[in-house]
């Protein structure tokens, strides 16, 4: 299917813009702009009216998978709908057109907002500071972990380097750990899914800096020795880090901040529905405990008397981590999301996500194999095994749901599940939502057993079949040349 690019539709003259007034005597301009910034020519751009702007974007948004369209059980992503008035509330002017070299005296309401959601952040996980800076999960966790490291620099124990992390984790886990300059250690799970405690004992000596762990875990499991962990990474000198982006299970249930960790990073754009995917904007906030405050980045935003202010004056901080502030825009969603709700909502939205997590897997379990038994938390994991035995690969069952209109879970992750697909409804699917994707992977089993080709031919309704992600990843080609499209034709 060839969808036509706007440069292909453009019609020399046709316009839908209107531009302001220049506010400035034409010759100033060319005076204040340096010969070689002069552009000699117009820039070749697409001419069209605003009409056909509108429906060429509207009709690629439909071409496009996403969360205002459907359901999306992409495991670990927590892609909940994202309520629209968190975009009021982001588009409210003041917020909207801030700047971000507007002194403090006229950032007055912006910094209280960044301020409170400081707050509200600590009290919902149990920490003494927050930073809001870093610019996702993945930032949040580098940040951390440098906190980590300045912490044990300043106690005089730099000697220790070794990050533990369970062979569950996120690929980002130990990617952010040796980013920091630190060396991951992988742990093993047992037959339950949890980590396993005697292989955590035997990898556990004094090079330790501490364990970083997901809790409830990849597998959407809750680690019910999560105590006796932190009692021994602490033994060991360690401090312990919470990849926090499970969160939507836990909300007004546990603060990982009383359980045994000293540092966390918070996912707004999971747990508080701000939007994602696409490659973000996405927001990674760092909690921490007393102890850790005095490293956390600089500025931190406080508040003194009736004032709020940046404060850059902290000798132990370890620097900057985001130009300016952060993602200013996710913060004001986030503080919607979280008032919006409130402390009995957030609890609701968490009790609400196990509940339809659990309801889906009861669905599945028996066309589906389970690897682990345990009962999850707000997401499972379940093994196409069972469908592989009869040449239907996990990949093909993924690729089929999008012929019944439903995005793919998360596949081939956790690497510790063989075939692995990892769903998670969320708190906003409907009981009719859950039981049509359920209904869809059902269909897609017997499919399995009665078809199998129909599934490795999968997709056969969308606009373009199979890709090849790796190609398209590393020669991603998004340049418009003229003569390309003379040869397309
Ligand atoms: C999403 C996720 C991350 C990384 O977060 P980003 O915001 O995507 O950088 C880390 N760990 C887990 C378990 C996640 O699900």
């Amino acid at each position: 299917m060839h969808i036509p690019l706007l440069f292909e539709k453009s019609r020399s003259g046709r316009k839908g813009y209107v531009l302001p007034k220049l506010d400035l005597p034409e010759k100033d301009i060319t005076e204040l702009i340096p010969e070689r910034f002069l552009r000699g020519e117009p820039a070749s751009l697409p001419e069209l009216s605003e009409g056909e702007v509108v429906r060429h974007f509207t009709n690629l948004s439909q071409l496009n998978y996403h969360v205002d369209k459907g359901l999306y059980p992409l495991g670990s992503c927590t892609m909940k709908y994202n309520p629209k008035v968190n975009e009021t509330a982001a588009n409210i002017a003041g917020f909207r057109d801030a700047h971000p070299l507007q002194p403090e005296t006229r950032s007055q309401g912006a910094l209280q907002l960044m301020h409170e959601l400081q707050e509200l952040l600590a009290a919902i996980t149990g920490f003494d500071a927050v930073s809001l800076q870093p610019a996702a999960g993945a930032q949040g966790e580098l940040t951390g972990v440098l906190i980590m490291k300045a912490y044990l620099a300043a106690a005089g124990l730099s000697g220790k380097h070794k990050i533990l992390i369970p062979d569950s984790a996120h690929g980002t886990n130990p990617a952010s750990v040796a980013i920091a300059g630190l060396t991951p250690v992988e742990v093993k799970s047992n037959s339950d899914g949890m980590v396993d405690i005697d292989d955590l004992r035997k990898n556990m000596d004094d090079a330790v800096a501490g364990m970083m762990i997901t809790n409830p875990n990849t597998l959407g499991i809750f680690e019910r020795n999560i105590a006796t962990i932190a009692e021994l990474v602490h033994d060991a000198g360690g401090l312990m880090y919470l990849d926090g982006a499970n969160l939507n299970a836990q909300m007004g249930i546990v603060q990982p901040g009383r359980i045994g960790f000293d540092v966390m990073h918070i996912n707004l754009h999971k747990t508080f529905s701000t939007p994602h995917g696409g490659g973000g904007p996405g927001s990674g906030p760092v909690a921490v405990s007393e102890q850790l405050a005095p490293f956390l980045p600089v500025p931190v935003v406080i508040k003194e008397g009736e004032r709020y202010r940046l404060d850059y004056n902290r000798r132990q901080s370890i620097g900057k981590v985001h130009s300016f502030y952060g993602n200013f825009g996710i913060f004001v969603r986030a503080f919607t999301y979280i008032r919006m709700n409130g402390a009995k909502g957030l609890r609701r939205v968490s009790e609400d996500a196990v509940l339809n997590a659990n309801y889906l897997l009861s669905r599945l379990k028996g066309a589906y194999k389970l690897p682990f038994p345990e009962t999850p938390m707000h997401e499972f994991v379940l093994s196409g095994d069972y469908q592989k035995e009869k040449g239907v690969k996990t990949m093909d069952i993924a690729k089929r749901l999008l012929d019944y209109g439903f995005h793919a879970p998360t596949i081939y992750f956790p690497l510790i599940v063989h075939e692995a697909l990892m769903i998670e409804p969320t708190e906003t699917e409907t009981r009719e939502a859950l039981d049509a994707f359920a209904d869809a992977m059902l269909a897609i089993s017997r499919e399995a057993d009665e078809n199998p080709d129909l599934v490795r031919e999968a997709p056969h309704s969308t606009p373009v079949k199979r890709l090849n992600d790796a190609l398209a990843a590393r020669r991603l080609n998004i340049v418009y040349k003229e003569e390309e499209r003379e040869h397309d034709g």
